[in-house]
């Protein structure tokens, strides 16, 4: 099987079984195992979505206990606009206080293998590197671990900062971002160089937008405040 990267250069996905499953490809399998590292549960590719715009959409994960999809995003898979897309529609929308089955509506991630250093030659080593995240679409999102109900999660620093598994508080709670190293990504596939320009090419991109995300989320709050 073969996925199309923006460069047009084909890159080969090799099927992996793990746990049961047999993944399109490394990369996802080890994604899997990185969050059974975090004992949080995963259902990989359960539901075809159809999009708003009529789009077909296969996330690659959803997390039934926190209510998130992950896509996952390596040099071979293709572009992010679903996933955004989806971010957008399943955003909480209520008026007032949250009414949505899970605090802030649905919330769709991007997770890739961040690099170990940044900047310079060093490159994504999914052997020694760690998982790396960004909202697809919102307020960036912080990994946190809930005391109540011990659950692993994402969650934005929209307030209140709630547990999305128990709805308690998070407000004391430790919270990181991905150039905190929490989240050891699962070891099992390598790398090319040849990968790696694609890769931070990807994270840069996400940077960029997390930062832009999170000053128009900001605005919001200033508003909010006065
Ligand atoms: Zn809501
Ligand atoms: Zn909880």
């Amino acid at each position: 099987m073969t996925d199309l990267p923006a460069d047009g250069q084909l890159i080969e996905a090799v099927p992996t079984a793990y746990s049961g499953t047999t993944f399109r490809s490394r990369l996802e399998a080890d994604w899997a195992r990185t969050l059974d590292t975090q004992s949080i549960r995963w259902q990989y590719e359960p539901e075809q979505i159809t999009l708003p715009s009529g789009v077909h959409y296969l996330p690659d994960f959803w997390l039934p206990e926190i209510g998130t999809w992950l896509e996952v995003k390596g040099p071979a898979t293709p572009r992010k606009e679903k996933a955004v897309e989806l971010g957008k529609a399943r955003a909480c929308r209520c008026d007032g206080p949250c009414a949505c089955a899970w605090p802030g509506g649905e919330m769709v991630l991007l997770g890739w293998v961040a690099e170990r250093t940044h900047g310079d030659i060093n490159v994504a080593r999914s052997r020694s590197g760690y998982a790396s995240w960004a909202a697809a679409h919102g307020p960036s999102a912080y990994f946190a671990l809930c005391p109540w109900c011990g659950l692993s999660q994402w969650i934005t620093l929209r307030r209140p900062w709630k547990c999305r598994a128990c709805r308690r508080g998070l407000e004391s709670e430790e919270l990181y971002q991905p150039h905190d190293r929490v989240l050891h990504f699962g070891s099992g596939s390598g790398w090319s160089p040849a990968d790696t320009v694609a890769i931070r090419r990807e994270i840069a991109d996400q940077m960029a937008e997390a930062e832009a995300a999170d000053s128009e989320d900001l605005r919001w709050e200033d508003l909010y405040e006065e």
